[in-house]
């Protein structure tokens, strides 16, 4: 029986410390890609997980192995230790200011001057150092995210009869984009070393053909037709065909395009309980008359945080009959580095709510509540529940899982949910009211048609949303995974490196 060794750069616990002790938690909440990760070693088979961890936090104890059994299971951690300068570089540097920017097709923010490529590969070398001494021949491999992007080429060198995957949860960009990386070749040859490279949606998965057609002699050995369930009318992510199977160097590549959903029984669970109801009642009675719109995001260029308040502004100019009538809870959560991208838009939606406030807010009335800490899942939740319109309009998105979490807490039915067509998510939530960030017009429109919607409307478009959501939960996208492993399986493990 073959195992499954996940490599992904984080750990799939807590880690708090206790006495000068480190304990390891499992999450509270099984909200998250861990979670969704973790089911699968649920099958009894065990496996391995590949993570690193700081030196910064190490004690004289350190286990370099640990193995875990919580609530799904037994299965190893494998941890290599980082020091903070190679985790400043792999990570904070190269990853988000190179590499994350071209990702998400924003050029003009490239910062190709601070990276360490050799870092990078050196950081990358041990993941796929641990991953081979957890894996044998024929076992699988699953490596996630762009930051490791060169472990399949080096695994492929330490252990030629493993079987590899890989997954992008963020979006793919095309060729001339991904091109502006002066390490293109490279990282294609090492997606090209995997039996599975995994992506959202087709259009992902396609830019990603296109980007490795530029630089390699890759033959596209079949493709296939999307389902209609994968294409909302006219929205700019959609594409009609989509590349299944790749031929380079005289081996098969799986081109596997599943979006990654959620948890829609836990959270109708969660959205269902009288604790949630409570919290619901208490926020509707702060709000009164008022309607509620909801954005939640983490603070970053691409989830437009700053267009969105810059439409909240110009239709509180134009629609003085909404003032004293809606207000926008924009949950825009900090991350924990310092860099100054992130500052920098941290400041700019922080003047705006803070003008828009001051010049249309009252004693009685605050038009706009800016949250930059996280919410607890939780509260989150009831906050779904209490909202009118989920306002979710980022420039680009790999998926987007707060929009689906909206819709999956939506058990009453109501609710208007506004996403931008640039969100992976929108191919298959084509009854959202879609619109495009990048025009005024467009994402003006979308908030008065969303707050105009007669209750039928909006019943029968939540009703589809929910159908959607539930289809592309979180098994569908496992099972779709799994499927592609099993196929990849059936052709044979014995290959060999191409070049
Ligand atoms: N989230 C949360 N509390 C907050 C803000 C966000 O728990 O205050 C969670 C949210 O529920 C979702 C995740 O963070 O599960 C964000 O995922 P998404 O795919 O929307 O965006 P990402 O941050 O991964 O780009």
């Amino acid at each position: 029986m073959s195992k499954l060794i996940i490599v992904y750069h984080r750990q799939p616990y807590e880690e708090v410390l206790v006495d000068g002790k480190i304990e390891r938690r499992e999450p509270k909440s099984p909200n998250g890609i861990i979670p969704s990760l973790k089911s699968f070693f649920g099958n009894g088979n065990g496996g391995s997980w590949v993570a690193w961890t700081s030196t910064e936090n190490a004690t004289d104890d350190f286990e370099r192995v640990v193995n875990i059994t919580d609530s799904i299971g037994s299965y190893r951690v494998s941890r290599l230790q980082l020091t903070p300068e190679q985790v400043k570089s792999f990570y904070h540097v190269t990853s988000k200011e190179a590499l994350w920017p071209i990702l998400h097709s924003f050029k003009e923010r490239y910062n190709y001057m601070p990276v360490d490529w050799s870092t990078f590969r050196e950081v990358n070398w041990q993941f796929a150092q641990a991953a081979a001494a957890e894996a044998d021949d024929g076992d699988i491999v699953w490596v996630h995210d762009y930051n490791l992007w060169l472990v399949p080429m080096y695994l492929r060198q330490l252990k030629p009869n493993v079987r590899i995957a890989f997954f992008h949860h963020t979006p793919f960009p095309s060729a001339d984009m991904f091109n502006v990386l002066p390490w293109r070749k490279e990282i294609i040859e090492s997606l090209l070393a995997c039996d599975v490279v995994g992506f959202h949606i087709p259009r992902y998965g396609a830019n990603f053909v296109g980007a490795a057609q530029s630089l390699l002699d890759v033959d596209v050995v079949e493709q296939r037709l999307v389902s209609e369930e994968m294409m909302s009318s006219g929205a700019a992510l959609n594409d009609r065909r989509v590349p299944v199977r790749l031929s380079y160097h005289g081996h098969d590549i799986t081109v596997a395009c599943a979006p990654v959903g959620v948890d829609v029984n836990y959270i109708e669970a969660l959205a269902k309980s009288d604790d949630t109801a409570r919290t619901v009642a208490e926020i509707r009675e702060t709000l009164g008359d008022c309607r509620l719109l909801l954005s939640v995001s983490r603070t970053d260029y691409t989830k437009g945080g700053a267009e969105l308040l810059q439409s909240y502004e110009r239709l509180l100019a134009a629609h003085p009959e909404l003032h004293g009538k809606v207000r926008l809870m924009h949950v825009s959560v900090m991350a924990n580095s310092s860099m100054a991208a992130y500052e920098q838009v941290q400041g700019e939606i922080e003047a705006l709510a803070g003008r828009i406030s001051g010049t249309y807010g009252s004693f009685d009335w605050q038009p706009v509540s800016l949250i930059s800490t996280p919410v607890p899942f939780a509260e989150l939740v009831a906050y779904y529940r209490a909202a009118d319109v989920a306002w979710i309009t980022p420039l680009a998105d790999g998926m987007n899982l707060v929009c689906e979490e909206f819709v999956a807490a939506r058990t009453d039915g109501d609710g208007v949910l506004v996403l931008s067509e640039f969100a992976g998510a929108a191919v298959v939530l084509s009854d959202a009211v879609l619109t495009n960030p990048f025009s005024h017009r467009a994402m003006d429109t979308a908030l008065l048609h969303a707050l105009d919607m007669p209750e039928e409307d909006r019943r029968r478009r939540m009703k589809n949303l929910r159908a959607a959501v539930a289809k592309f939960g979180v098994a569908h996208w496992a099972e779709t995974q799994l499927a592609s492993f099993d196929d990849f399986a059936s052709s044979g493990t014995d290959r060999k490196l191409a070049g």
